[in-house]
């Protein structure tokens, strides 16, 4: 398998938010990739400009980030539906992509939607978010930090150039080359432009200290939270029903969170996140891992005070 390591410049509605196309707030307009081998060697690189056909001209914001001119684009750009095709073409067909941050793939498959080529890329996406990744390896878990910042946290040789899609790509094959195996492994992302749609499609994914449950979609938030498998809570380790210690509960409406109890394992806290699916209707993504019981009690506190800050409202 190889990575294929991708970066994307976009332009946005020049004119503002209430004259962009809604079905293409961004338009792609350079495609940068990298192609790595299993041992994480560069063993091709590929690049295009995209003629902007939505908007025809560049928003100022996005002219302050890129390296190319809308003249350029027009002159040695192709049309996104040649590109994307011969970049897919490039990919072959055993790969992984990896990006920095996770907007890059969610704005490629809105793009190849608005050409009816979304056929290229099924969907949810497997793939390595490698700002997370180097989160994870050199700094906190929770820390995400520009690609020049990390770039040069690992003293990367650099060209002084940024946000050219391909060089941008080059930096991030090679912080991802200095990211430790089993961190690649363990901690890749899952891109939710396209959720599972029915029960057989939902996705469950157990990573070394949590797991991750990926549910169809719904038409209300109700109808979610009464779904017994979203609602069920089971044990970590030996993924029996645990008994319920603390019922759901929201603390601002699309976080949900309950604590069961396993007699042989412990405590075990699960939290739903409520999340908007393309289609405009709810998808949860859930996670559960185990938790001490201090932690359990936290959690029943948390659900206390919201309780009697909501009875003091009523009053
Ligand atoms: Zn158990």
């Amino acid at each position: 398998m190889n990575y294929i390591v991708l970066d994307l410049e976009w332009n946005q509605c020049p004119y503002g938010k209430d004259r962009e196309n809604e079905k293409l707030p961004f338009e792609i307009i350079e495609f940068g990739a990298v192609k790595m081998n299993e041992k994480k060697e560069i063993v091709d690189t590929f690049h295009q400009l995209v003629k902007p056909v939505v908007y025809r001209r560049i928003h100022f914001r996005t002219r302050e980030v890129i390296a190319v001119s809308l003249e350029e684009l027009e002159k040695e750009g192709i049309l996104f539906p040649e590109a994307a095709d011969a970049f897919f073409k490039w990919c072959g067909s055993d790969y992984r992509f990896c990006t920095w941050g996770t907007l890059d793939l969610n704005e490629l498959q809105r793009n190849l939607d608005f050409y009816y080529m979304g056929g290229l890329i099924e969907g949810p996406v497997i793939y390595e978010d490698v700002q997370k990744l180097f989160a994870i390896a050199y700094e906190t878990r929770k820390d995400r930090r520009s690609l020049e910042y990390a770039a040069d946290f690992l003293h990367i040789e650099d060209n002084g150039e940024f946000h050219q899609a391909l060089d941008d790509a080059v930096y991030t094959a090679r912080i991802l080359s200095m990211i430790p195996d089993e961190v690649i492994r363990e901690d890749f992302s899952i891109d939710t432009y396209r959720t599972p749609k029915t029960r057989a499609e939902q996705i469950l994914i157990r990573y070394r200290t949590y797991e991750k449950f990926i549910s169809r979609e719904f038409t209300t938030k109700e109808a979610a939270m009464e779904d017994r498998e979203i609602t069920a809570i089971r044990c970590f380790v030996c993924h029996k029903n645990a008994k319920r210690k603390v019922k759901w509960f929201s603390d601002n409406g699309r976080n949900h969170f309950a604590v069961g109890f396993c007699p042989d394992h412990g405590y075990i806290k699960s939290k739903v996140r409520l999340r908007k699916a393309t289609s405009g209707k709810i998808f949860v993504i859930k996670t559960t891992k185990m938790i001490s019981e201090g932690d359990a009690e936290k959690i029943r506190n948390k659900q206390d005070a919201i309780r009697e800050r909501r009875h003091k409202k009523g009053k």
